[in-house]
């Protein structure tokens, strides 16, 4: 079982290192792949270069076993869709179960997405719990209703389709936070990988 974990990450933090561990042992994915997303298509266009993006989440996973960075969106032209992302990895990946790990805010809005019920057709969701974010949308509650309360196993028996709540490390971190010390000139140490502030300081990134 595969973990796809897409985010701007700009810059990757311990928010998203410690949830994705959480859930690739709760869940036992064998791998988690991190996608840094192009240009996303639900907000504004992120600060630092994709390329950048990309080297902060190598150094923020190196050394851990099973996280893998995956450049597969940012090599695509423009913003890029998830569906098409799934498309792409069920080709890679032909024989393994995909599950598509996001925040209770991602979640939220993810009946607006394009082409959703596709995506449940290709992976299972897995939602996970973030401080502050406990109320979701009408839609997608309804949406979790209709799979009141799966539990892990029932990520195994089946191979996609599945919506799955978990309880993660709460970590009130958020990269928005992180932009916003750094403007202000503040280091945000102990929020996200010293190998990752490394970079940001090196490349003076989010002074503005
Ligand atoms: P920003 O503040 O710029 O919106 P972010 O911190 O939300 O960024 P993203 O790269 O947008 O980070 O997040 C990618 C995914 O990680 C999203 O699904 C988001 O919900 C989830 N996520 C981010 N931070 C946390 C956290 N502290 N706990 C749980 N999930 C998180």
């Amino acid at each position: 079982m595969i973990g796809i974990f897409g985010g701007t990450f700009d810059p990757i933090h311990y928010g998203h290192l410690r949830t994705a561990l959480d859930v690739m042992q709760a869940v036992g994915l064998e791998q988690i792949r991190f996608i840094p997303l192009h240009g996303p298509v639900h907000r504004n266009p992120p600060q630092a270069s994709p390329g950048v993006r990309l080297q902060m989440v190598e150094a923020a996973i190196s050394g851990q076993d099973g996280f893998v960075a995956d450049d597969r969106e940012l090599k695509r032209a423009g913003p890029s869709y998830t569906v098409d992302t799934l498309l792409d990895l069920r080709e890679a990946f032909p024989d393994q179960t995909l599950c598509l790990l996001m925040g209770m805010d991602a979640f939220s809005g993810f009946p607006n997405w394009y082409k959703p019920d596709e995506i449940l057709e290709l992976a299972h969701l897995i939602v996970m719990r973030r401080p502050g974010e406990d109320q979701l949308s009408l839609a997608s509650q309804n949406l979790l209703s209709k799979d009141q309360g799966p539990d892990i196993s029932m990520v195994n028996q089946q191979s996609a389709g599945v919506i799955l709540l978990q309880t993660v490390t709460q970590l009130d971190i958020s990269s928005t936070r992180i932009r916003s010390m750094l403007s202000q000139g503040n280091l945000p140490r102990y929020l996200l990988p010293e190998a990752v502030l490394e970079l940001v300081v090196e490349q003076e990134l989010y002074k503005n």
